[in-house]
């Protein structure tokens, strides 16, 4: 039995139950309740107000259809999804994903991760996420803005600056936001911070692009620090070549590491001088494949399958940047075996359970999606603080906010590891710190009776 205590044994079972099928979504909670271990058995009031039941069912899942025009005159017909999971410390907040894979299943393990991370910043931000079955790759500009706005046609009555503020993930860039956030002004006639991650000339926040790669290395720097260690002289992989992706290779290529290798989802380029981050950059803006690499830098190799670099590529530092279960345990194994020294998530859960187990096992350092890629929605909420205030910050002011955000992360996952006996385990650490202040908020706001 995965659990030592009945009641969470008990509660885990029931959600087995009922969410069938849902296999990313009840990995993320058996993850999380895991950990929480400790700290349920030694609060009583967890099981009297029924915390763990209500923290793994979201307060609200909406499903909606999506009718647009093609190109050709056609109507296309997609699913819509938010998931508001919890609202227990501020209001719903987490991104939109457009991706052909997404589901219920998948929209739901985000919110329910979105809820502990977003406590983490200790910015007053609740857990929400959502997205749709649509494949942006191959659509024109005006089919983007055409699904954008139908999708907000119907997602506008369930949003607002003080309900719940979406922001981008996989697919929703800042072209999407921008479509959506006009869309959503035009219905309510009112202009008010209701997307993050909206273009610098409307309300959006300096830094907020590369936040969540920047936000990476910072964390990603506190943890080589524990070890004495820093990214200078390191080797470093990454895989996807999007808005993670390739922030993680600017900030990590400035703190003196040399990224070798870097990925998207048909291959890998690999470059013993370095894979340099500003091209990388111009292909994300126009939405290229990371192979285009090679008619800037002829002398770097291309190789087919994403999952060839963890096997085949050496490196001290790895960092997965593209998207949830990439790296299994055999190519865990590969990692640990070609030197790496550390792994920090800047995707949401890159690594099945079975990966996180051999990096335990080999003692290497390793930092949890939840607490590395923190960044993104930590700048997003500094942009509500902007939009709210009517304000906008320096890059340097919101940068160096950011860095401090993630350095006080760091310190609450090491310390909440310690003091429930988890020694130096990021993963408990960030699922205990971030779990138990909304708790104490969802007991503190009780139960409608
Ligand atoms: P993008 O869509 O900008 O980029 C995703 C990248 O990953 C693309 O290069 C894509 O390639 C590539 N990719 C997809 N599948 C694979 C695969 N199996 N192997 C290698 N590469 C792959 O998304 P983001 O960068 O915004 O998001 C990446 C991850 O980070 C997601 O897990 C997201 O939830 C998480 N995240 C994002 C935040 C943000 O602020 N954007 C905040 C916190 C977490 P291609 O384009 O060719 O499909």
């Amino acid at each position: 039995m995965a659990f030592r205590s009945e009641y969470l044994a008990k509660v885990y079972e029931d959600i087995e139950k009922r969410n069938p099928g849902e296999k990313e979504f009840l990995q993320a909670v058996k993850e999380v309740f895991i950990s929480l271990e400790p700290v349920v058995e030694q609060n009583p009031n967890i099981e009297k107000w029924g915390i763990m039941e209500r923290i793994a069912e979201p307060e609200r899942f909406i499903q909606f259809r999506v009718a647009w025009v093609d190109d050709s005159g056609k109507v296309q017909v997609n699913r819509g999804y938010r998931v508001q999971f919890n609202s227990a410390i501020g209001p719903y907040k987490g991104g939109l994903r457009l991706h052909p894979s997404v589901n219920a299943s998948i929209i739901k393990f985000l919110g329910f991760e979105q809820v502990f991370k977003n406590s983490l910043t200790s910015l007053p931000m609740g857990g929400g996420k959502g997205g749709c079955d649509f494949d942006p790759r191959g659509k024109s500009d005006l089919e983007i803005m055409r699904f954008c706005q139908s999708f907000m046609t119907e997602l506008y009555r369930h949003i607002g600056p003080d309900t719940d503020v979406p922001a981008g993930d996989i697919g929703t860039g800042a072209r999407e936001i921008g479509y959506m956030f006009g869309q959503y002004k035009r219905i309510r006639n009112e202009w008010t911070g209701t997307l993050t991650g909206k273009g610098l000339s409307y309300g959006g926040s300096l830094a907020r692009t590369e936040a969540t790669g920047f936000g990476l290395c910072y964390f990603t720097k506190e943890m080589l620090a524990s070890r004495g260690e820093s990214f200078e002289g390191k080797r470093v992989i990454i895989s996807g070549s999007g808005n993670v992706g390739t922030y993680a290779n600017k900030k990590a290529t400035q703190l003196g590491g040399k990224v070798v290798a870097q990925s998207d989802v048909s291959g890998y380029v690999y470059d013993e001088n370095g894979i340099d981050y500003k091209i990388v950059e111009k292909i994300y803006q126009h939405r290229g494949l990371i192979s285009e690499y090679l008619d800037y830098v002829p002398t770097a190799k291309f190789v087919e399958g994403p999952r060839n670099m963890w096997l085949d590529v050496k490196a001290d530092v790895v960092l997965p940047c593209a998207t949830q279960n990439e790296i299994d345990e055999e190519a865990a194994k590969a990692i640990v075996a070609n030197g790496a020294m550390a792994v920090a998530e800047g995707a949401n859960m890159p690594n099945f359970p079975e990966a996180i187990k051999v990096y335990k096992e080999a003692g290497i350092l390793y930092a949890p999606g939840k607490a590395a890629n923190a960044g993104g929605v930590a700048t997003s909420g500094l942009e509500m603080t902007q939009n709210s205030e009517r304000l906008s910050w320096t890059f340097d002011e919101v940068d160096g906010k950011l860095e401090s955000i993630m350095k006080n992360i760091y310190k609450s996952c090491v310390d909440a590891a310690a003091e429930y006996g988890f020694g130096y385990d990021l993963e408990a650490g960030a699922n205990i710190a971030g779990f138990k202040k909304v708790a104490e908020a969802m007991i503190a706001q009780g139960v409608a009776y």
